[in-house]
């Protein structure tokens, strides 16, 4: 078998935690058995510090110089990796992304993998090493350095299984799998042995920040079988995959979202077009419109209401103080304490019902909801702030222990 392993940077943040994971990579080498190409991220928070550092220099460092210096996380951890793997007396050799051949998009900070050639990782598997490559990073087609984005390693060792055909990419990190709700915040959530690629990338978006949202998108494209593990504990863990036991639970999980906005548009003339208008304008400038929300028209005039995340929000109020005009509308009204509370479950697409369990769960909990949204796996509803905890509470209790 061809197995794809990645580390995430608390599972390597020191000597003793490297030998850890060392030995779990040995365990499945197995004297050769199985072909290992592991990806790491940078050691703890060295990335954090990293751009602690540069940021002492300039409060807008260059992007290019920005990716150079980061990019020497990944490389510190597969270079100690590899020499406790060969301390133990095991054959291993590191890469860094231009020995690996991965070639990126040219944009710094933010770039996406384009191709890979393995000619070299296939050599050095040919050599029955264990291949440990940087995570994060890639090449351009200017030769320069580039990063896939906070938290890209993921997406790194998902590629990495793509294009060299393994049998199963396992995430290491952590925490032990998927959960149907923050454990932080619901006490009794539950791990989940397996999760839909459509429902991971909905909680993944939805504020459950385990795994790089592109990493999910790729695998649920070519069919990568992932696996979300402990690097701790020796645990089964969460799988990933395209289809799921018809017996398994309605929803997969119940998630809160506490970084965004409500924006309304308000007194929007009530004709065609402006819907179309003004959102255009916020497609062309890259902002993320989530729940919308329009009002029927009255005296000529309607409200158009919508939500985006607080980190595009400056962005967001500089467009329409530009356009409010140009759209015929006569004011605007913000609001930040808002959350948004989401349940996500390929079980929806069959049964009926879930809305109103959710909306019966608010409704015990006495939570007022301001807007609604729904796709064929998930409901969203928009509420006040400080009820985010208990909305979830209570509607994760409405779904997992009523039914016991
Ligand atoms: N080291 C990078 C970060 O902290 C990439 C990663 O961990 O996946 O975002
Ligand atoms: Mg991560």
């Amino acid at each position: 078998m061809l197995i794809v392993q990645k580390f995430g940077g608390s599972s390597v943040a020191d000597a003793d935690l490297m030998r850890n994971v060392a030995k779990r990579i040995i365990k499945t080498y197995d004297d050769g058995k199985n072909d290992v190409v592991v990806v790491l991220s940078a050691q703890g928070d060295t990335t954090d510090e990293l751009i602690a550092k540069a940021e002492e220099i300039s409060p807008n460092p260059s992007k290019r110089e920005m990716d150079m210096l980061l990019s020497t996380g990944e490389q510190q951890s597969v270079a100690l990796l590899a020499m406790t793997i060969l301390e133990m007396g095991y054959p291993a050799v590191s890469l860094n992304a231009h020995q690996a051949g991965m070639i990126t998009t040219s944009t710094y900070g933010n770039s996406r993998m384009r191709r890979i050639d393995c000619e070299r990782l296939k050599l050095e598997l040919g050599r029955k090493n264990i291949v440990l490559v940087t995570g994060f990073q890639g090449m351009n087609r200017y030769d320069d350095i580039t990063t896939l984005g906070r938290g890209g390693s993921d997406t790194t060792a998902v590629s990495l299984a793509t294009v060299l055909n393994a049998d199963l990419c396992e995430i290491y990190t952590d925490v032990d799998g998927i959960y149907t709700s923050d454990p932080r915040i619901v006490k009794d959530a539950i791990k989940l042995d397996e999760i839909t690629y459509d429902e991971m990338l909905e909680l993944a978006s939805l504020g459950a920040r385990v795994l790089h949202n592109r990493s999910v998108e790729l695998a649920k494209k070519h069919r990568v079988k992932m696996v979300v593990r402990s690097s701790i504990v020796e645990d089964e863990g969460t799988i990933v995959k395209e289809a799921c036991n018809m017996e398994k639970m309605l929803i997969s999980g119940v998630a809160g979202d506490d970084d965004v906005a409500r924006v309304s548009i308000i007194g929007v003339k009530d004709t065609p077009g402006k819907a179309f208008d003004i959102f255009s304008t916020f497609a062309k400038n890259q902002i993320n419109v989530d729940i919308i929300l329009q009002s029927i028209g009255r005296h000529g005039t309607k409200d158009i209401s919508f939500t985006v995340s607080e980190a595009q929000f400056p962005q967001v109020k500089e467009i329409i103080s530009e356009n409010l005009e140009r759209w015929d509308a006569k004011d605007v009204d913000y609001n930040h304490d808002v959350a948004k509370v989401s349940v996500v479950g390929a079980g929806m697409v069959a049964n009926t019902g879930i809305a109103s369990r959710m909306f019966e769960a608010m409704y015990d909990a006495n939570i007022n909801i301001s807007m609604i949204s729904t796709s064929e796996i998930k409901i969203s509803v928009l509420i006040d702030k400080g009820d985010m905890k208990k909305a979830m509470r209570a509607i994760h209790d409405k779904f997992y222990l009523q039914d016991l």
